[in-house]
C-alpha cells in the first residue's frame, strides 16, 4: 500500500501473550491507552514492536511466538529473566517512575544503593539496544518510528547511531519532573542527551515541556528556544501533545444491553445513597490513603450524610513483588477497615475497596451510575479514569474531584473541582459541595469537561504526533 508506515515502539507490546504448547500461543489484544489511541489512525500502516511479557528462552518458542504475533502487526523484543527483573523492576519501576512523580530516588543502604544503581543502569541500556536492534532489523527507508515513555530513553540515540536518517520520535506518557528533581539522578545528562537525539519530543503538558528545556539548558548547559532545544545548530523539537481517550467507544458500551442491565442493577443496590467512585492501579502516586482519610474526615464531620453515601474504590493491582506496593496494599486495608469499623452498620459499610480489576463493560457501568468521582493523584502524568468517566456521565451529569497534580487538571480544570490532595481538609470539604452541587452547575460543568473529552480525542493526538514529527524533519531539511 501507498500508506506511510509507522513503527510504534514500547516496552510492552499490545497483545498478552500465552504459551499452549511447544510452538503454539495464545494471543490476547490489551486495549490500554496506547493502543486504542492508535487503532483510530489509519492513515498508517502501524507495526508494534514491544516485549510480550513472557520469558522465551528456547528458539521453538521464539520462533513460534514471532509467527503468531506477525499476524496481529506485533514484533516481539525478546528480554531474558535478569535483563527484565534489572531494566524493567530495577531501573524502569524503581528508579525513573518515582523520581519522575516526586517521589525521588531509594534511600536505602547507600553503597549497596550504588552497585544496584550502576548494573540496573546497564541492564537499562542493554535491553534498550536490543529494542534498537529489532527496530533496525525491521526498519524501511521513509518509515516513521514512535519511541514510547520512560522505559526507552536510549532508543532515539541508538537508533540515530544505526541511521541518522531515520524519523524518530519520543513520547514521555508520566510527567518530566522540575530540573531541581532530575538533578539528582546519577545519568541525569546521558538520558536527556539519549533523549534529544531525537527529532521530536512530546510531553502531556506544557509543564512536563518546559521542565524538560529547563533540565537541557541548566544540566547541559544547551540552548532552550520557543521551538525546543538546541545543540549546535541542531534543534531537537520540543512540544505538549495531551493524550485523550476514544470517547465514542465508551459512549457506544452504554448502549449495549449487558451494559444497561448492570447500570441498572447496580441502581438498585445503591438506591437511596449517593455513589462517589475511585479507579486507580494501587500505587503511590495515585494518593489512594490521602483520599480514604479525606472521605473518613468528611463522614466524621456531616453524621447526615453517614448512610446516604457509599465510596466504591477499584484498586487494580500492580507491580505486586515490590516491597513498597505491598506494604501500600497493607497500608490501605487497615485504613478501609478502620473507617468501615466505625462508620459501618450491620447492613452497610461506607467503603466497597476491591483489590482486582474490572471488565471494559463493568468499568462503564460504574463510571454511569457514579455521583461524584476522586481522583486525588500525588502526581500523575495525565490520567484517563478522569476522562473515561466523564464519557461516561452523558445521563447523570456527576461531579469530578481532580488534584491539581494531575496532567488532566490543565484540560479538565474549568470543568472539575480542582483539590490538592495533600490537603484532606480541602478535599474533605469538596466532598460536601460536589454532593450538593445544584443540577445547573454540575450540568455547565460537565457540557465543558464532556466538550473536551469528544474533541481531543486520542486518535487526534496520535495523529497530531506523528504529523508534527513529518513538518520537523521538512523543517530541518529546508534550514540545511
Ligand atoms: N482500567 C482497567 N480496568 C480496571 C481499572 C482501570 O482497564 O479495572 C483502565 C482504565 O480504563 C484506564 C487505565 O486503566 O484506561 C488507567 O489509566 P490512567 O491514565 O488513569 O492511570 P495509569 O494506570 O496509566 O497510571
Amino acid at each position: 500500500s501507498s500508506k506511510q508506515r509507522l513503527l510504534v515502539v514500547a516496552n510492552r507490546l499490545p497483545v498478552a501473550a500465552v504459551r499452549t504448547g511447544e510452538d503454539s500461543w495464545q494471543l490476547e489484544i490489551s486495549a490500554g491507552g496506547l493502543v486504542s489511541a492508535l487503532l483510530g489512525v489509519n492513515e498508517f500502516e502501524t507495526r508494534w514492536i514491544g516485549w510480550a511479557g513472557v520469558n522465551v528462552p528456547d528458539e521453538v518458542g521464539q520462533r513460534s511466538l514471532t509467527e503468531a504475533l506477525a499476524e496481529k502487526r506485533c514484533i516481539p523484543v525478546f528480554l531474558d529473566e535478569e535483563v527484565v527483573h534489572q531494566y524493567y523492576n530495577g531501573y524502569c519501576n524503581n528508579i525513573l517512575w518515582p523520581l519522575f512523580h516526586y517521589l525521588g530516588l531509594p534511600q536505602e543502604d547507600r553503597l549497596a544503593t550504588t552497585r544496584s544503581f550502576q548494573s540496573q543502569f546497564s541492564a537499562y541500556k542493554k535491553a534498550n539496544q536490543l529494542f534498537a536492534d529489532v527496530v533496525n532489523e525491521h526498519y524501511e527507508e521513509g518509515d516513521v518510528v514512535w519511541c514510547h515513555d520512560y522505559h526507552l530513553m536510549f532508543l532515539p540515540k541508538y537508533l540515530k547511531k544505526y541511521n541518522m536518517q531515520m524519523k524518530v520520535g519520543w513520547f514521555l506518557h508520566t510527567p518530566f519532573p522540575s530540573s531541581e528533581i532530575h538533578r539528582t539522578l546519577p545519568s541525569r545528562s546521558k538520558l536527556l542527551r539519549s533523549v534529544l537525539a531525537a527529532d521530536l519530543v512530546g510531553f502531556h503538558t506544557y509543564d512536563y515541556a518546559r521542565h524538560f528545556v529547563s533540565a537541557c539548558t541548566r544540566i547541559l548547559g544547551l540552548e532552550g528556544t520557543p521551538e525546543g532545544v538546541e545543540d549546535q545548530g541542531k534543534l531537537t523539537r520540543v512540544a505538549a501533545f495531551p493524550i485523550g481517550i476514544d470517547s465514542s467507544r465508551f459512549i457506544r458500551a452504554l448502549e449495549l444491553p449487558q451494559v444497561k442491565e448492570h447500570i441498572r442493577e447496580l441502581k438498585e443496590r445503591f438506591a437511596g445513597r449517593k455513589v462517589m467512585l475511585g479507579v486507580d492501579r494501587l500505587d503511590m502516586i495515585k494518593g489512594i490513603p490521602q483520599k480514604i482519610l479525606a472521605f473518613e474526615k468528611f463522614l466524621e464531620e456531616n453524621p447526615v450524610w453517614q448512610d446516604k453515601v457509599v465510596l466504591l474504590q477499584i484498586a487494580v493491582p500492580t507491580r505486586t513483588d515490590v516491597p513498597e506496593y505491598q506494604k501500600l496494599t497493607c497500608q490501605v486495608h487497615e485504613i478501609v477497615g478502620r473507617i468501615n469499623g466505625r462508620f459501618g452498620t450491620l447492613t452497610a459499610v461506607p467503603i466497597h475497596h476491591l483489590d482486582r480489576s474490572l471488565d471494559f463493560h463493568a468499568l462503564c457501568a460504574l463510571y454511569a451510575v457514579t455521583d461524584v468521582a476522586l481522583v486525588t493523584s500525588l502526581r500523575d502524568g495525565m490520567n484517563l479514569v478522569s476522562y473515561e468517566f466523564v464519557a461516561c456521565q452523558a445521563e447523570k451529569k456527576g461531579v469530578l474531584i481532580l488534584s491539581e497534580f494531575a496532567g488532566a487538571a490543565q484540560s479538565l480544570g474549568a470543568g472539575a473541582i480542582l483539590v490538592n490532595p495533600w490537603n484532606i481538609t480541602e478535599v474533605a470539604a469538596s466532598i460536601g459541595y460536589a454532593l450538593t452541587l445544584p443540577a445547573d452547575e454540575r450540568e455547565k460543568r460537565h457540557q465543558h469537561n464532556f466538550m473536551h473529552i469528544t474533541t481531543h480525542t486520542s486518535q487526534e493526538w496520535a495523529g497530531t504526533f506523528v504529523s508534527e514529527l513529518n513538518d520537523t524533519i521538512v523543517e530541518a531539511q529546508l534550514r540545511t
